[in-house]
């Protein structure tokens, strides 16, 4: 079978791994430190920044808390989002709001988000489908003209820029995910950004049983070292050493990862461009960068659950990401949103990760257009 996403750890990472247990040093330590000074600089920006976290996940779920969102407050989202983007804004008790997609890059636009602002709209929150910024420009200039809190999920766009600036860092928040299905994997574990080095402070607290002082061998408190003292009640969500560790060499390759998956996603354009009763991605703004996460394909809606099922037949696995959530019953939302819809039917994202071979890539192709021989 070939994989739609597929982790690449190796060698290194595990040697990594094996000197974490010979220091014996195994939990949240100078390696996830380390982590997140390499995380800032790879970015490009101040190291006060940036704070490591479980997951994802987690990170949206503290970022929505920071900015107070609260029942009463709506968040607009894309329907086209991860379920733990609309989880972190219900679980807060206001409202996700969902808003449209453009049809073919299936990302946000200032223009759709805009159509879902009301008095009660307390954040903006984006997604970056498939590694392709959004356009930042305008989405930027709306939230900062309507005095909006902008929180980006990020998972998809690790190494993406717009302008020349890394996605993630445009709002107030961002959140990195590092779980086994993305670019960079630790198994588990993700970043968060903060626009001010008090918020990252706030973070780093909440993530940490909201302990302010450090109890233990590396207290300032020379006297009694068991003592504590917490500013929040916050939880525990944490990166350790070894997941840390592997993220140090898989940072190391994340370049190269980008560009194998570049060279991946123009090979598929070559093979699949004039193909007639499809349509591959469109062709990205100069100024942008993507991390090649998803590599789609559109195509009517009848055809497009065909084909996913020729390809699993044929050992090539597929996918739709994501399901729109405003078909989720259990946001309980009654938003039309036509172009979301259409490309919910339309759309399949075929194998894309920094493993494949050309092989694999050439095999795809032809399936692809032997299953088209047969429509
Ligand atoms: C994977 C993913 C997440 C969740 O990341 P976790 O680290 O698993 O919590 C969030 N958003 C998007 C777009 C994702 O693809």
């Amino acid at each position: 079978m070939i994989n739609v996403f597929e982790p690449a750890l190796r060698a290194e990472e595990l040697d990594a791994v094996k000197k974490v247990f010979e220091s014996n040093w195994v939990g949240k330590g100078p390696l996830t430190d380390h982590f997140e000074s390499q995380f800032a600089a790879f970015l490009g920006v101040d190291r006060n920044l940036v704070r490591s976290v479980s997951c994802c996940t987690e990170g949206m779920f503290q970022s929505i808390a920071m900015i107070g969102a609260a029942p009463g407050d709506e968040v607009i989202l894309p329907t086209i989002s991860f379920v733990g983007a609309a989880n972190a804004v219900a679980a807060h008790g206001a409202r996700p709001v969902f808003c449209d997609v453009d049809p073919r890059t299936l990302n946000p636009t200032a223009e759709l988000i805009e159509r879902k602002i009301t008095a009660k709209t307390k954040a903006v929150m984006i997604l970056h489908y498939g590694g392709v910024p959004c356009d930042m420009d305008a989405i930027g200039d709306l939230v900062r003209d309507r005095k909006l809190y902008l929180v980006e999920d990020n998972a998809c766009s690790v190494a993406s820029r717009y302008k020349g600036k890394a996605c993630g860092t445009f709002g107030d928040f961002g959140s990195w995910s590092f779980d086994a299905m993305k670019i960079l994997v630790t198994g588990d574990g993700g970043m968060v950004y903060c626009k001010s080095p008090e918020r990252a402070q706030q973070a780093e607290e909440l993530l940490y049983l909201g302990l302010l002082t450090k109890s233990g061998f590396s207290t300032a408190n020379e006297g009694r070292w068991w003592e504590f003292e917490i500013g929040s009640f916050g939880r525990r969500a944490i990166m350790n050493d070894i997941s840390s560790a592997i993220g140090l060499e898989q940072l190391k390759k994340l370049e190269g990862f980008i560009a194998r998956r570049r060279e991946v996603h123009e090979s598929y354009d070559r093979m699949l461009a004039d193909v007639a009763w499809l349509q591959v991605p469109p062709r990205m703004p100069l100024h942008s960068e993507s991390s090649y996460y998803f590599y789609w394909l559109q195509m009517p809606g009848g055809v497009r659950d065909r084909l996913a099922k020729y390809l699993r037949e044929n050992d090539i696995y597929t996918t739709f990401r994501y399901y729109p959530l405003h078909w989720v019953k259990g946001y309980g939302s009654t938003e039309v949103l036509p172009a979301a819809e259409k490309s919910a039917q339309e759309t399949l994202c075929i194998p894309m990760h920094q493993s494949l071979t050309n092989e694999q890539v050439e095999k795809i192709c032809d399936c692809v257009k032997a299953f088209g021989k047969l429509l």
